[in-house]
C-alpha cells in the first residue's frame, strides 16, 4: 500500500437510524402495525452493544467501587412513592398546541430550539438571554408568561408555518394503570417515570443488609416510562427506555464536595469510553427543582446539536424526607464518626444525595452517532491509483457486538475445520462468529459495518505453520499471528480493563 489518503465524514441522524435497522441495531416497535411512536425494539447487535453498555456502567459503579451496591426493584410501586417524590403533583412538562396543525410541542423545547438557532449563527449573548428568561418564567410558573415569549420570538409551527398557539398548560408524564381484577376493585398505579424512588425507599434495607456506611451509593439500570408530548430524534426520546441510575448517600454538608466528585467521574467515564472532549459540554440548569441544591446535565453533539445524555443532581434531603413523611417510617441514618468540632458522633441524620442518571438508550445513541463513520480511502499511485469508499462502525473494541469474525478463505481443503478449531477455543470468553461466505473482501466489510474490531483470515498457511492473519477494522492493516496468541490478544483488546484503565 502507498499513499494512503483517507478522508472520514460523520453520518446524519438520517444515515444513522436507517444503519441501525438495516444491520440489527435498532427497529421501530411493531413495525408491521406501523410502529408505535416513541418505541423502539433493539435488534440482534443492538442488544449485544446495549448490554456491553450497561456491563460497562454497572461494572464501573459496583465493581470500581466498594461503597456503591446494586439492586433491581420492580417497576410497579406503591401509589404513594410518587406522591411523595412529587411527580403526581409536579412531573409534567409545559405544552402548547397549534391550532392550525393541532400539533403539539414543548414550550420549553421551541424556546431551546429558537436559542440554539441563535448560537449557531453566533449570537451566543442572545441565546443566552433567551434561556435564562425561559428559566426565569418557568422557575416562576408564569406560564402566560412562557407563551408570550413564544410570540415575541415569533416561533412558528414547523408544520402549518403559523404563530396560532394555545395557551400553554401543564401535562402530566406519568403512565398509569390498574392493579387488581376489575377495574372497580382496583387501585390506580404507575408505570414508574424513573428508577430513582426504587432505590430511595430501599434506602435502610440496602445500608442494614450490605452493612455500608455512609458516604456510599445504591446503582440500579432498569425501564422508565414517560408519556413524552414531543417523541422525536430517534431512541433520544421515548416513551419506554431505560435508566441507569445511582444515588450517592452523603453527610449533609458534604455534598457539594461529593457533587464535584461524580460531575468529574462520569465526564471521564464517557471520554474513556470514546466519546471525544470536544463533544461533550457541562450544561448547568437554569431552572433548579425547588429540592435541589445544584444540577448539570453532561450533554454529547449529537448530528442534532448538543443535547443531555447524562443528569448530576445534588437532591439534597428531600426524596428521604419525603419518604419519611408519607410512610411514617424513620429514614435515618447514625453516623458514628466524631464531628472535630464537638468531638461528638455526627449522629443522627437523613443523608443528602447525590445522583447520577444516564439513559442507556441516549448513551447508545452517543455511542452509535460516534462510532459511524464513511471513509474514503485513496490507494495506489498513478494508474493504479484507486479510490474507494467504506462504511464502518468505530465502536470501542469492549462494547462491539461481535469481537473477531473467523474466516476461511475457502470452504474446503479443511480450512473449514480449523476455522471450527479456532471458534471452540475464542467462544467461551468472547463472542466470536465464523463466515464462509462470499468473497473475503465482502466478509471484511460485513463486519466493519456492525463494528466487529477484528477479522481472522484462516488460510492454507494455517494448516502448515498454525498462524492466521488478523485484519484490523480501523487501520484496515494485517498482522500474522500464531493461533496460540489471538486469546491473549482479543482479550487484552476487548477488556473493560482498557475503559478503567483511564478513569
Ligand atoms: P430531558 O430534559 O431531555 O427530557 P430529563 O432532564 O427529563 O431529560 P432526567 O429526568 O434527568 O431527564 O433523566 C435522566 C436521564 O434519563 C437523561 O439524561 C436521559 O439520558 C434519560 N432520559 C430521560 N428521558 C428520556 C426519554 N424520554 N427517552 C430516553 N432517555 C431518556
Amino acid at each position: 500500500m502507498s499513499n494512503p489518503a483517507q478522508t472520514t465524514t460523520e453520518g446524519t441522524l438520517a444515515e444513522i437510524v436507517s444503519h441501525a435497522k438495516e444491520y440489527g441495531f435498532v427497529f421501530p416497535s411493531s413495525e408491521i402495525y406501523d410502529g408505535l411512536a416513541a418505541v423502539y425494539d433493539y435488534g440482534p447487535n443492538g442488544v449485544e452493544l446495549k448490554n456491553n453498555l450497561k456491563q460497562l456502567w454497572w461494572k464501573a459503579m459496583t465493581q470500581l467501587n466498594q461503597n456503591v451496591v446494586g439492586i433491581d426493584a420492580a417497576i410497579f410501586m406503591h401509589p404513594l412513592t410518587w406522591k411523595a417524590s412529587g411527580h403526581v403533583d409536579g412531573f409534567s412538562d409545559p405544552m402548547i398546541d397549534n391550532l392550525d396543525s393541532k400539533k403539539r410541542y414543548r414550550a420549553d423545547v421551541l424556546l431551546e430550539e429558537k436559542a440554539a438557532e441563535y448560537e449557531k449563527n453566533g449570537e451566543i449573548a442572545r441565546a443566552e438571554t433567551l434561556l435564562a428568561e425561559m428559566g426565569r418564567l418557568l422557575t416562576i410558573e408564569d406560564l402566560a408568561g412562557v407563551k408570550q415569549l413564544i410570540i415575541d420570538e415569533k416561533i412558528l409551527c414547523p408544520i402549518s408555518k403559523t404563530g396560532n398557539w394555545t395557551d400553554v398548560r401543564q401535562f402530566n408524564l406519568m403512565f398509569s394503570t390498574q392493579v387488581g381484577a376489575v377495574a372497580e376493585g382496583s387501585s390506580q398505579i404507575y408505570l414508574r417515570p424513573e428508577t430513582a424512588q426504587g432505590i430511595f425507599v430501599n434506602f435502610l434495607n440496602v445500608q442494614k443488609s450490605a452493612r455500608q456506611q455512609v458516604p456510599f451509593g445504591i446503582a440500579q439500570i432498569g425501564k422508565a416510562f414517560r408519556n413524552e408530548i414531543v417523541a422525536r430524534q430517534f431512541i433520544f426520546r421515548m416513551r419506554e427506555f431505560e435508566q441507569m441510575e445511582m444515588q450517592f448517600f452523603v453527610r449533609p454538608g458534604t455534598e457539594g464536595e461529593w457533587y464535584q466528585h461524580w460531575k468529574e467521574t462520569r465526564r471521564r467515564w464517557h471520554e474513556a469510553l470514546g466519546l471525544p472532549a470536544a463533544k461533550l459540554r457541562f450544561h448547568d440548569h437554569d431552572k433548579l427543582a425547588h429540592y435541589a441544591k445544584a444540577a448539570v446535565d453532561i450533554e454529547y453533539e449529537f448530528p442534532f446539536g448538543f443535547k443531555e445524555i447524562e443528569g448530576i443532581h445534588s437532591r439534597s434531603d428531600f426524596d428521604l424526607t419525603q419518604h419519611q413523611a408519607l410512610s411514617r417510617k424513620k429514614q435515618n441514618y447514625f453516623d458514628n464518626d466524631i464531628n472535630p468540632e464537638t468531638g461528638k458522633p455526627y449522629g443522627n441524620y437523613v443523608p443528602f444525595v447525590v445522583e447520577t442518571s444516564v439513559g442507556a438508550d441516549r448513551l447508545f445513541l452517543a455511542t452509535l452517532c460516534q462510532a459511524f463513520q464513511e471513509e474514503t480511502i485513496t490507494e495506489g499511485e498513478g494508474e493504479e491509483q484507486k479510490t474507494k469508499t467504506r462504511k464502518l462502525l468505530r465502536l470501542h473494541p469492549a462494547v462491539a457486538p461481535v469481537k473477531a469474525a473467523i474466516f476461511p478463505l475457502v470452504k474446503k481443503d479443511g480450512l473449514p475445520e480449523k476455522a471450527n478449531e479456532i471458534y471452540q477455543a475464542l467462544r467461551h470468553d468472547f463472542r466470536v462468529i465464523v463466515e464462509e461466505k462470499d468473497a473475503i473482501g465482502k466478509r471484511y466489510t460485513r463486519q466493519d459495518l456492525i463494528g466487529t474490531p477484528f477479522c481472522i483470515a484462516v488460510d492454507h498457511q494455517t494448516l502448515e505453520d498454525n498462524t492466521v492473519t488478523v485484519r484490523h477494522r480501523d487501520s484496515r492493516e494485517q498482522t500474522r499471528m500464531p493461533i496460540s496468541e489471538l486469546h491473549g490478544y482479543i482479550g487484552h483488546a476487548v477488556s473493560f480493563s482498557r475503559i478503567f484503565e483511564q478513569l
